[in-house]
């Protein structure tokens, strides 16, 4: 089996899964815990939050540990919202763990603007301009898109919101952090989402940079843990695995790697007319369609023949993917026929190659069976 769908997630580290153990079974205790064994997990945990911030550059703040990024968009969200009259902004491009906390805030009344994305998939720049004004409370654009791969330049983004505002930045970074090369305390971001599981640790853990806690409300009750963000005794063996395969990615040499993969999948298909690429920075993350063919079609065809694409993100409606491709102005029939390929750095040229040459022939099969 070529599994191709690696923006959904990544398989685990054997080394994370050690740490996960470790912290599991024998340093199993509470880091809230007053007694000695107690005080030595919390001294593991500081590491893995410095570990972090070294790994993003961060010169300042700090990271809440969370149960992922879901929980770690919420919390950026929902806990920099302030009553009266803010407006927030968001790009069209998000993906539903912030999208629809967007519309959450819609429906109880908050003034939330949607910012439409260009045909490159980044967002507009110039209609962002447009509507950051002193009311803005947070403005929220992802760096990498989990659909087409495409990065928004953040640094711009940061300029354009201080020219006209003081709000709060916050980016979804999780389809970026140990993947692109980038230096947080160069971005001007405030919040910075990240989560383990895209980048070979394990499910349900991840955490939000906060450059300055202060402008944080907490959105859950409870025992105040991670600096009274976030409650609940911290998924310690979960953080000591995602801040170990942190700690072993090489994100350039990884790079170099997936552009090599990319440009081997991007010369298959091209041998084929009927393939569209959407052309995109990243190099682990491909839209791609082939003219008259029903994406969903194809992506069950390829499972049959061991090549496992998907049709958008895992996490999210078809909708989702839609309102993304459609917002970047594709045609309906290209949106149709869309699959997500998505490649991690481990992977060798030969498979690649291969799952190429399967996903030209089955498409091919599918036209031909349709005309
Ligand atoms: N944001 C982006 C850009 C994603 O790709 C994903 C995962 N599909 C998430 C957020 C949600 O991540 P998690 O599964 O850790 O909640």
């Amino acid at each position: 089996m070529i599994y191709l769908d690696n923006a959904a997630t990544t398989k685990m580290f054997e080394g994370a899964l050690g740490q996960y153990q470790k912290f599991a079974c024998d340093l199993f205790y509470n880091p809230s815990a007053f007694y000695r064994e107690g005080r030595l997990v919390r001294a593991e945990l500081d590491n893995a939050r410095k570990s972090l911030l070294e790994k993003l550059g961060a010169k300042e703040g700090t990271v809440i540990f969370t149960g992922g990024a879901t929980e770690s968009n919420n919390l950026a969200i929902m806990g920099s919202k302030r009553n009266g009259k803010w407006e927030y902004v968001f790009s069209n491009g998000e993906h539903p763990s912030v999208f629809n906390v967007a519309k959450e805030l819609e429906r109880q009344g908050a003034i939330v603007h949607f910012v439409p994305l260009q045909a490159s998939g980044e967002v507009d720049y110039d209609k962002l301009e447009e509507i950051v004004c002193e009311k803005t409370r947070l403005v929220s654009v992802m760096h990498v898109s989990n659909e087409t791969g495409a990065v928004n330049d953040i640094a711009r983004i940061k300029k354009i919101i201080s020219k006209k505002s003081k709000a709060l930045l916050h980016v979804d970074g999780v389809q970026a952090f140990n993947k692109i090369m980038f230096d947080i305390s160069k971005l001007g971001v405030d919040l910075y989402t990240i989560s383990a599981h895209k980048f070979h640790g394990p499910k349900g853990v991840g955490a939000l940079y906060v450059k300055d806690v202060k402008v944080l409300k907490n959105i859950v009750f409870g025992g105040g843990q991670e600096n009274d963000l976030r409650s609940g005794t911290e998924n310690v063996a979960g953080i000591m695995a995602m801040k170990w395969a942190s700690e072993h990615i090489d994100v350039e040499k990884n790079f170099e790697n997936a552009i090599k993969l990319k440009n081997i999948m991007t010369e298959t298909l091209k041998q084929d007319d009927n393939f569209k690429i959407i052309e995109s920075f990243s190099p682990y993350i491909m839209s791609v369609s082939y003219a008259g063919v029903n994406g969903e079609t194809l992506a069950r065809a390829l499972q049959d023949e061991g090549v496992l694409v998907s049709t958008g993100s895992a996490c999210s409606t078809k909708k989702a993917g839609n309102r993304i491709l459609e917002s970047m102005g594709m045609k309906k029939e290209d949106v149709k026929s869309s699959i997500r390929i998505s490649f991690n750095a481990y992977m060798s040229a030969d498979e690649v190659k291969k799952a190429g040459e399967i996903i030209l022939q089955c498409a091919k099969k599918i036209k031909n069976l349709e005309l």
